[in-house]
């Protein structure tokens, strides 16, 4: 982004749409169906997850940091219930992408060789430690790039303890299972974002792995949308009372206005009832002028 365009990015975010009657440039308002709620409660994992391995390109709602200002506004005045929307949103994301983790893991049954129940135990054991040997190191990585540096030797020494750890788990897989079906690669789908691991990957890969911006990508979605979760229910059936008051709020005007335009309704009335005779002899009186037109240009034929 250019610096003219991040300048105005900044300025959106704090001013919203209507800073140097600028109006015309946006078609929609922040409550229109066009705009992403999930960008508006910063949560659209098409932000999220932008620029990783698994790009899911752009999201097909408004996103717009002027608009999010405007409704950062309206929300003070009273509550949207947008939440709502976001955690249906997030929801069905995530579940989507559980049943593609689904697949992709079925599909590796079919492919791998499969491990009897105790050789796939001990696997399983090689990966959890991993699994957690690259989630420490990706941290001690973070405090050490904070300048924490205590903290991220405290954690290393966790990690040495761990590998030994993943050591021994590996030599009690490898002596379970004959040398041509060890040295083939083993691989599992993450739980979190559904790529690939291998169960001899180097540390390195599981840094890049679990320190990397696709797996931290899917913990943030997977945390807001437990977060949003907690609620839901709750926030759901506000909203519901929420929309039935504004219902009997609507009708009750409505019923109030024509009960005082009473008067008025009942001369209103007679006047287009006037109208419409007025109107139907007008047609009828057309009509039967096309019948004579007809007549006479049939008449005329023969
Ligand atoms: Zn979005
Ligand atoms: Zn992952």
């Amino acid at each position: 982004m250019s610096a003219r365009n991040q300048m105005r990015a900044m300025v959106d975010q704090l001013m919203g749409t209507g800073r140097n009657g600028e109006t015309s440039r946006y078609q929609v308002q922040f409550n229109d169906q066009k705009v992403c709620k999930s960008f508006l409660l910063y949560c659209c994992p098409h932000d999220t997850l932008s620029s990783t391995r698994m790009d899911i390109g752009e999201c097909p709602k408004l996103h717009d940091n002027a608009l999010r200002a405007d409704f950062k506004k309206a929300q003070q005045k009273f509550d949207h219930y947008y939440d709502v929307d976001a955690t249906e949103h997030l929801k069905a994301f995530i579940s989507n992408c559980d049943r593609r983790a689904e697949g992709a893991r079925k599909r590796l049954l079919e492919t791998q060789e499969e491990l009897t129940a105790e050789v796939a135990e001990k696997a399983n054991a090689v990966h959890e430690l991993a699994e957690k040997i690259g989630k420490k190191l990706a941290k001690a990585e973070e405090l050490g790039a904070q300048g924490l540096v205590d903290d991220s030797l405290k954690l290393m020494g966790e990690i040495e303890d761990l590998q030994k750890k993943k050591k021994e788990a590996q030599d009690i897989y490898k002596n379970a299972m004959p040398k041509s079906s060890y040295l083939r690669k083993q691989l599992r789908v993450c739980d979190v974002c559904s790529a690939y691991l291998g169960v001899h990957d180097s540390d390195q890969r599981l840094i890049d792995h679990f320190g990397g911006k696709l797996h931290l990508g899917f913990v943030e979605i997977r945390e807001k949308l437990s977060e949003l979760e907690k609620n839901y229910e709750e926030r759901h059936e506000a909203r519901r009372k929420f929309y039935e008051q504004e219902r009997y709020k609507r009708d009750d005007k409505r019923s109030h206005r024509s009960k005082s335009g009473d008067q008025n309704e009942h001369h209103r009335r007679s006047r287009s009832r006037s109208r419409h005779s007025r109107h139907c002899s007008r047609s009828h009186s057309r009509s039967q002028t096309h019948k004579h037109d007809r007549r006479d240009r049939d008449r005329r034929r023969y």
